[in-house]
């Protein structure tokens, strides 16, 4: 088999929000083969990965056997070194990687989940992601929240970021799980000035507490901490994660398998993570890119809800009172209609 078209876009989402998920948001990647087979992908970064796509990754992978995806990853990764390593680069590679993976899977006749080694499996608990009110989905069947606290001042609102995570347990009850997310704005004086106070509230994890390159102001939290600590949805490469992994700078790792170099990356992040005794909860898990994983290789499965938006993405299973069911079909299991992108 061999490749014979490697097609990138950034389809509308017009109900994303107005900030870089659209201007650099989720593109498709198609691979077609000359056996009439097509893969599909979904990376990140916008018309700049898809640049990435269009030129340097598609001269690489023209007239090559898709068979031999970690091969043609360890290729792509070098051929984007001198502009990528992290960010937008690895956005473009693995929405690339997965749709190398979509093909492997399809060739199979075997959804992406039984290639891991595992199975399909039965419905897989999630999470909710709330930005907004509470109130909005307090209604809903929920296990398990998480607050997202980005627009919080961590020193001006110190008390409102409290009374939030506390209305939030209240309306919730004392069964929801409730973690929350300060999206990288805090230092670790503020995290363990906060969590302090979360702990009464039973807050299961804080998720990004400080920059992602502030690998010393992590080992300090995570030894101090009493909130367990996640991360890593920013982060790129298993080789990165290794290092997380090696240290022990978090306890929760949250790779985003369209963002960190695909599902080559995140099965070794998986096997790095169950040998250290680390959980891995990926970024968005309960899209459809990385749930085929957690159904193969999670100990301790709980997928985040996905972005609603990314509608033009066929087969997506949905949450039905906290749970998601994956589909049988072979690869991925997605279903794109290029003619109306
Ligand atoms: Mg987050």
């Amino acid at each position: 088999m061999k490749i014979i078209d490697v097609r990138a876009c950034q389809p509308a989402t017009p109900d994303s929000p107005p900030d870089w998920r659209t201007s650099l948001g989720q593109i498709l990647v198609a691979v077609e083969t000359d056996q009439g087979m097509i893969g599909y992908g979904v990376g990140g970064g916008g018309l700049a990965a898809v640049h990435v796509v269009r030129t340097v990754l598609r001269d690489l992978l023209l007239g090559r056997d898709p068979s031999s995806v970690e091969q043609l990853w360890q290729e792509m990764y070098r051929a984007t070194l001198p502009f990528g390593r992290k960010g937008v680069a690895l956005m473009a590679l693995s929405g690339v990687d997965l749709a190398l993976w979509d093909l492997r899977g399809k060739a199979a006749g075997e959804p992406i989940a039984g290639l891991l080694g595992g199975e399909v499996g039965g419905p897989i608990p999630t999470y909710t992601t709330v930005w907004g009110p509470i109130e909005e989905i307090a209604h809903e069947e929920l296990n398990a929240v998480k607050l997202h606290l980005g627009r919080f001042d961590p020193q001006a609102d110190n008390d409102a970021i409290i009374a939030r995570v506390a209305d939030a347990r209240d309306r919730l009850g004392p069964d929801c799980q409730l973690m929350v997310d300060a999206f990288m704005n805090w230092d670790v004086e503020t995290a363990l000035r906060i969590a302090d106070k979360l702990v009464p509230l039973g807050v299961a994890w804080l998720e990004e507490p400080l920059l992602p390159d502030d690998l010393q102001g992590y080992a300090q939290l995570v030894g101090q901490c009493p909130i367990p600590i996640a991360g890593g949805e920013h982060e790129f490469t298993a080789a990165a994660f290794a290092e997380l992994i090696d240290r022990r700078l978090h306890h929760v790792l949250q790779p985003d398998v369209c963002w960190c170099g695909g599902l080559t990356e995140l099965v070794k992040i998986y096997e790095m993570a169950n040998k250290a005794g680390l959980r891995v909860c990926p970024h968005r898990g309960s899209e459809i890119w990385a749930l085929h994983a957690i159904a193969a290789l999670d100990r301790q499965p709980l997928a985040e809800s996905g972005r609603p938006w990314m509608n033009w993405v066929g087969g997506q299973p949905k949450i039905v009172a906290g749970l998601i069911q994956l589909g049988d079909a072979p690869g991925f299991g997605v279903e794109i209609d290029e003619s109306k992108l």
